[in-house]
């Protein structure tokens, strides 16, 4: 039985468990007309396109039953334009994570920093983000790999150098809580681990997932602390559920920063881009990373050009509202993270002073101090 959950009406309540949002999960065309009207075009994408696709029962209802254009929508429903590959990089997810290159590592380590890793502990998700830039892992199922945890920790173990551990996916959060129990636990017993991340979608497409069970596992203080970063791409997606489930994490310790993928016609406007980092304060969810779209094949429909996520800091957060709600836009590459902020700041500088300008685009001086 699924039960619709109607967000439009504040006091209603999910009544569905995590366990239940995912056995109802909607993955098939029945399913889905429960929630919307598809169009031709995403039947046809659904009926002939292999590829792994769904969410959860609570996710599918903040979609637009009527809009294809819907953001919500747009990252739940496989479309034909997934098959379109002009600017994707073959086998993408080798490349970017360092993945043929000497030092031997398991599959489940991807590196590219000298003193943390992302540790890979699932394939599967609540949402299969149309987006996902490890979609030939996830969404796509081409690339098999082995993410044997025991194999994980047992590398991290003998390799001192390592102080943060960032646990990913798929989704970690969609282990069972022994599972996640036991990884936390056995990380927690090596000296050299200052500190453990979780990059979890939960939070925004499963936040009943957020249960006692779980805090109980989380929470705690310890020598190792917890952080949590989710990905929320729109406003919409903001939830009293949501609210309660960050709310829970604070309130055992675990700080929720956000992660959000720049998509084309979904938050690449001022507007959107302007609400969703102000409503994510309002959600106590600090606004962390904002990704450029990767050039991972089949997503090319959702890219914008490169300089969008800085002009878009340039004129819709920074000094037009709070300085908290401003997140680091980054470009992932098989390098690293490499941050792009507004470039207009400096204006110009000779031996004497430095001329900078605002947001606004007023002129100040500051004195050039040799050194
Ligand atoms: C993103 C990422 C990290 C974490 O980077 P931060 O900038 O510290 O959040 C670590 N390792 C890999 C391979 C990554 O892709
Ligand atoms: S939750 Fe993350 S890993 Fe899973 S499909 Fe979405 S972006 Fe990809």
């Amino acid at each position: 039985m699924a039960i619709i959950i109607n967000h439009n009406n504040e006091m209603s309540l999910s009544i569905m468990d995590w366990k239940e949002q995912l056995q109802n999960h909607v993955n098939t065309l029945d399913r889905l007309r429960q929630y919307i009207d598809p169009t031709d075009e995403e039947v046809k994408a659904i009926e002939t396109m292999k590829t792994k696709w769904g969410t959860t029962p609570h996710y599918a209802a903040l979609m637009d039953r009527k809009d294809p254009a819907c953001p919500i929508r747009r990252q739940v429903v496989p479309s034909l334009q997934e098959q379109v590959n002009r600017y994707g990089i073959q086998n993408y997810l080798i490349w970017k994570e360092n993945r043929n290159t000497e030092e031997h590592r398991p599959d489940s380590i991807a590196r590219q920093y000298h003193d943390k890793i992302a540790f890979t502990v699932t394939d599967i998700c609540a949402n299969y983000c149309r987006h996902c830039f490890r979609k030939e892992l996830v969404v796509d199922r081409a690339l098999e790999l082995r993410f044997d945890v025991d194999e994980g920790l047992a590398w991290i173990r003998k390799s001192p150098e390592i102080r943060d551990v960032l646990i990913t996916g798929g989704d970690p959060f969609l282990l069972s809580n022994d599972r996640i129990d036991y990884l936390i636990r056995k990380i927690r017993e090596i000296p050299h681990v200052e500190m453990i991340r979780f990059g979890t979608r939960t939070v925004i497409a499963l936040p009943q997932r957020m249960e006692d069970g779980l805090l109980k596992v989380l929470g705690g203080m310890h020598r190792v602390p917890i952080w949590i970063n989710t990905q929320c791409n729109h406003p919409k997606e903001l939830t009293p559920e949501t609210a309660e489930a960050v709310y829970k994490l604070m309130g055992c310790g675990i700080n929720v920063g956000n992660q959000a993928v720049l998509l084309k016609g979904i938050n690449d406007d001022v507007d959107t881009f302007k609400q969703l980092h102000l409503k994510l304060l309002q959600f106590r969810i600090r606004p962390y990373y904002v990704f450029y779209c990767e050039p991972a094949p089949g997503i090319d429909h959702f890219r914008t050009p490169v300089e969008k996520g800085a002009e878009l800091i340039r004129d819709a957060i920074r000094g037009h509202t709070t300085g908290l709600a401003q997140p680091m836009y980054v470009v992932a590459t098989n390098v690293g993270k490499i941050p792009l902020m507004p470039d207009y700041y400096i204006k110009e500088r000779n031996e004497h002073e430095y001329t900078l300008v605002n947001y606004k685009g007023q002129v100040t001086k500051l004195p050039n101090i040799p050194e």
